[in-house]
């Protein structure tokens, strides 16, 4: 069978290419090609000898997603919608960044579905499907990147152009167009799949040169994922899916709570070790009459203390009409966000991004029929 070069890490390139008789320099141009000049064929590498593509071709491959729907929104967000080699779906959200410059967000996933099966998540509603593989994961931020350099390039007029244009500070001569950051806020939860996402985390930063300041993995609580995304190399940012405080109330729209309880998840958080000027970001999706009283924003504050963390209040988005859960009166989210402030804490209310194609959080279920 042929070996996919993004399914190894930057050692086990190394290595394969040794065993195929290939100088290091070798080794070098092909990092290069597949992880900065964002090549998907050997053809593209055009200074690499003809021999030594022939050879490839015998001995390897390089994956690609195939994508099966780009939308834009109104608002600049985009989402993608890719087939996997074995048919499932899976969804990326690219984000203009909020102080424009043509600097990007992108939302990655790292399982199709999820098994956590929060109350208030589309994804939920799938169920696991599977696992992604470190090249599935990465092979998102590569065809997206990919993506937007080909359409700089090609002056294709399309929203993202024209939310470029419109985007302060940016001009075309000067282009900066590009993902800035990435987070693990797509479908999936990722510490299911430690495993593949810490080699998709080396591959990011280690190939493709992102700074992992820059990546954010968001868990709805695993905790002993936690603990061991504490213990891997590169250190990236943890986000946390907080979403209620005290049990009865998590227990009932995060199932995962019986497994692992706030005490427990709050401890683990508490002992990840923060490089300085770093936080943690808790993410609390703000559900009318559940969780958005004022004694729930107390109690917040209270389970945060002495924790070097920031808020990101998340105005529930509404899956459909049916179910029980309604989204925030304004007044309560402007009222919780001012206690917490009052209480000397960092709160921002999360702009609900790409709500008009269904690519606003928790809205990502990957049909390509339907929506
Ligand atoms: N599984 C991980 C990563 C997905 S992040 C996690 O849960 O953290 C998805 C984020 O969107 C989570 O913070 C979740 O709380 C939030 N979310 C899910 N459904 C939502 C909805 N309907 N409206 C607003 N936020 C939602
Ligand atoms: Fe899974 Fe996260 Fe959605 Fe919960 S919020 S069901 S953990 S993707």
């Amino acid at each position: 069978m042929k070996t996919n070069l993004k399914q190894l890490s930057k050692q086990d390139l190394f290595l394969f290419m040794e065993r195929a008789g290939q100088k290091q320099f070798r080794t070098n141009q092909i990092i290069s090609w597949i992880y900065k000049k964002l090549a998907v064929s050997f053809d593209e590498m055009t200074d690499l000898s003809m021999a030594f593509r022939e050879e490839l071709y015998n001995i390897a491959v390089i994956s690609n997603l195939t994508l099966l729907r780009r939308q834009v929104s109104k608002d600049g967000t985009q989402k993608f919608l890719f087939e996997l080699e074995d048919g499932q779906t899976i969804e990326s959200v690219l984000i203009p960044n909020s102080k424009g410059e043509g600097r990007f967000t992108q939302c990655i996933s790292s399982q199709a579905g999820c098994a956590v099966g929060c109350k208030f998540c589309m994804t939920g509603r799938l169920g696991l499907k599977r696992n992604l593989r470190a090249y599935e994961i990465v092979d998102q931020v590569i065809f997206v990147r990919r993506f937007i350099s080909r359409q700089r390039t090609n002056g294709t007029s399309s929203a993202i152009d024209t939310f470029i244009k419109e985007s302060p500070g940016t001009s075309h001569s000067e282009d900066k167009t590009d993902i800035t950051n990435i987070v693990f806020m797509g479908m999936g939860e990722p510490l299911n799949n430690l495993h593949e996402v810490g080699r998709a985390l080396s591959i990011l930063t280690d190939l493709m040169g992102f700074s992992r300041r820059g990546i954010t993995v968001s868990t709805s609580g695993i905790v002993p994922g936690i603990r061991k995304l504490a213990e891997i190399k590169p250190l990236v940012n943890l986000a946390v899916s907080l979403n209620a405080t005290t049990d009865d109330t998590r227990n009932r729209i995060m199932p995962i709570n019986k497994k692992y309880p706030l005490k427990e998840l709050i401890r683990a958080c508490r002992d990840f070790p923060l490089p300085p000027r770093r936080r943690i970001t808790f993410e609390y999706v703000l559900l009318d009459g559940i969780n958005d009283s004022p004694d729930d924003a107390r109690r917040l504050v209270k389970l945060l203390a002495g924790i070097k963390s920031k808020l990101n209040l998340i105005p529930y988005n509404s899956l459909d009409n049916t179910e029980d859960l309604k989204p925030p009166l304004e007044s309560n989210v402007f009222a919780f966000q001012k206690i917490l402030q009052k209480a000397g804490m960092t709160a921002m209310i999360r702009k609900s991004m790409g709500a008009d194609i269904s690519a606003a959080c928790g809205q990502l279920k990957a049909a390509y029929k339907s929506s």
